[in-house]
């Protein structure tokens, strides 16, 4: 062999390194699944299983014991093969097992739990649609997301419901967001929504300023002992489909209070408040179909515009990341300003660290050849209606800042 073809054989092994991680999961993903669902209905993907707590699949078998139907579970990192099947998944692993039954595939990102599942029933059998026992079920919308099984649960006793038409459970105490159980405003919450209203948007954007101008303060090398290395880069296209999952989660919300008769004054106004909140989601993501921070932002106003139209309280997002579940918690934030967080950025900042938070690439770095990720809370607030209100955490008059663009 010569000198040349040996050194051509090395780049080429060379350039295909790189390439390796990404095609860690290409189109064999629902073949490994199919084949661990051939000895067990529940498949934790290798990468998960250091870290899987035995509680959590434990719940899901006994969930699976009760259902009354066949279900198959898979427990999936996300990853670029599940960007090109997404949703087609359930489908795709069903024509692999052949047999029916309720097939759920729930995907982690981030602490962020999401599933994605079908119901195949036998032949000629007759029953409900999951996706509309799923609309109808009040509760779903309130379970939280940073552990696999309160979801994966709810979704068997969906599926069971649809297939043979007992009536849903109501939703274990632990597995819904503290601030959610509660339906409805109560007088005082809106005594207080509208006293916030009424501070103004010159009051909002003051403050503001003052909260960036104290945010901009911190050094970014600052936090980066805290940023593990191996963090998986957000992708977009991961946020676009949480976003358009929830606008039409929203969309369904609005039109059973549509249908309503005698709507009530109050109902009238969450009714007004939702369709703003969603319309402003819609035209961000027409606007900028692929853009991480309006897909987020899209992502955060639609899950308003679903609870308020929903009868459930307005609820900030998590200042750090949009992503997470709502900021139910006010946290200190440098000396001047509270901001809401949620439970475990909450927690975070209590042990005197920084969430590591959205990180975006950041501007200068587009061009350059140095790419950097930056939280998204270092951009410039003038470039983007997201970071000047921290995706409605710091002031909640994003609708109107994007109508008004
Ligand atoms: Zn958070």
């Amino acid at each position: 062999m010569s000198a040349a073809r040996l050194l051509a054989a090395l780049l080429a092994t060379l350039a295909f390194v790189p390439a390796l991680p990404a095609q860690a999961d290409t189109p064999e993903l629902p073949d490994r699944i199919a084949a661990a669902w051939r000895t067990d209905h529940v498949s934790v993907d290798e990468r998960l299983q250091p870290t899987m707590p035995a509680s959590e699949l434990a719940r899901i078998r006994t969930a699976i014991r009760s259902a009354g139907l066949p279900v198959y579970v898979a427990l999936v990192p996300q990853s670029p093969y599940l960007r090109a099947s997404g949703y087609d998944l359930p489908t795709l692993l069903h024509a692999r097992i052949g047999e029916p039954g309720v097939y759920i595939v729930a995907v982690v990102y981030d602490n962020y739990w999401s599933d994605n599942a079908a119901l195949f029933r036998p032949a000629g059998l007759r029953g409900r649609d999951l996706y509309s026992v799923r609309a109808d079920d009040k509760q779903d919308s309130d379970i939280i997301d940073e552990r696999p099984a309160p979801q994966i649960v709810r979704t068997i006793q969906q599926a069971s419901t649809a297939y043979d038409g007992r009536p849903l459970p109501p939703v274990p105490h632990g597995d819904l967001d503290p601030q959610h159980s509660d339906g409805g405003l109560s007088v005082t919450d809106k005594e207080n929504r509208s006293a916030y209203v009424g501070i103004g948007v010159g009051a909002v954007l003051g403050f503001a300023l003052v909260l960036f101008l104290g945010l901009r303060r911190r050094r970014p090398g600052k936090q980066t002992n805290l940023h593990r290395s191996d963090d998986p880069p957000i992708e977009a296209w991961y946020v676009e489909l949480k976003a358009d999952d929830k606008i039409k989660q929203a969309e369904r919300a609005l039109a059973r209070l549509d249908k309503r008769t005698n709507k009530t004054t109050q109902q009238l106004d969450q009714r007004d408040d939702a369709y703003r909140r969603l319309d402003a989601a819609r035209t961000l993501r027409a606007d900028q179909p692929e853009d991480l921070l309006a897909a987020a932002g899209a992502l955060v106003l639609a899950r308003q515009a679903e609870r308020v139209a929903s009868g459930a309280e307005l609820q900030p997002p998590c200042f750090f990341d949009p992503l997470h579940n709502p900021g139910t918690t006010q946290v200190g934030w440098e000396d001047e300003v509270e901001v809401p967080a949620c439970q475990n950025c909450a927690n975070v900042l209590r042990r005197g660290r920084t969430p590591i938070g959205l990180r975006v690439w950041s501007k200068a770095g587009l061009l350059g050849h140095d790419r950097k990720k930056v939280p998204y809370w270092t951009l410039a607030p003038e470039d983007s209606p997201m970071v000047a209100t921290g995706f409605g955490a710091l002031s909640d008059d994003l609708p109107e800042r994007i109508a008004v663009r």
